[in-house]
């Protein structure tokens, strides 16, 4: 792969772990957004910060030492030299993370740091793959292949039900129906970067494919 694939979509359409394998399988670097935006808000949390607190989150912001890694079948996250790639995907973390990543400041500093961590990558193996809300229109608008994923908020409630299942956190599917229906609300309604697909990206509903479907589609757009 050259260059880069933007994935954009709402939470639970199994964008991460279709990314994870197209990246594995061009032999390209991964890049987890959202796992950025969830560190910066594990930092805000733990500093006893409310994030409606905008100036203080975004100090703490940009004191964090958020190191997200790029391999494709080792994305981990550490903040401050601590691996928290466990720590980010708790309910603590996933009530706040809309809060501090409608925070400007905070999407600048982040935003830069990706857009640095891509140059990185193009340099090194010539392509990434990048998952987010707003890659295709802000962190990586003259991406070659921009994908909006979605899928009906029930199917996505139940993948990301599964995935917290497999990761031995409780579920309960009608709590993660409407998490995944606040975070959605919330990202697509803030006043910067809101959730949208990018003018120019292909739109890619997968609420009736399995994820051997959806890595099929993204692989025929990727050769096209
Ligand atoms: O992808 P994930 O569900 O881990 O993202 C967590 C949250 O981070 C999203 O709900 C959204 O508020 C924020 N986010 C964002 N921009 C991105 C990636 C994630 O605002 N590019």
């Amino acid at each position: 792969l050259r260059g880069v694939v933007a994935l954009d979509g709402p939470s639970g359409t199994g964008k991460s772990s279709v990314a994870r394998r197209l990246a594995a399988g061009l032999g390209a670097r991964y890049l987890d957004t959202g796992a950025m935006y969830r560190a910066v808000t594990l930092a805000v949390l733990r500093a006893g910060v409310d994030p409606a607190d905008t100036d203080r989150a975004t100090e703490v912001a940009r004191a964090a030492g958020v190191v997200q890694g790029t391999g494709p079948d080792r994305s981990t996250t550490h903040l401050d030299g601590e691996d928290v790639g466990a720590e980010i995907r708790g309910p603590e973390v996933t009530l706040a993370v809309s809060a501090v990543s409608a925070v400007p400041e905070v999407r600048a500093l982040v935003v830069a740091q990706q857009q640095r961590i891509i140059a990185d990558a193009l340099d090194e193996v010539g392509g990434i793959v990048v998952e987010g809300r707003d890659i295709g229109t802000v962190v990586a608008p003259d991406a070659p292949l921009k994908v909006y994923i979605t899928a009906d908020a029930e199917a996505r409630a139940r993948r990301r039900a599964k995935q917290d299942a497999a990761s031995g956190r409780q579920v309960d599917l009608g709590a993660t129906l409407a998490d995944v229906q606040r975070r959605d609300a919330h990202d697509s309604s803030r006043a910067v970067s809101p959730l949208r697909a990018a003018a120019d990206a292909v739109v890619l509903d997968t609420t009736d494919l399995d994820l051997p479907g959806v890595l099929a589609a993204l692989l025929e757009l990727v050769s096209d």
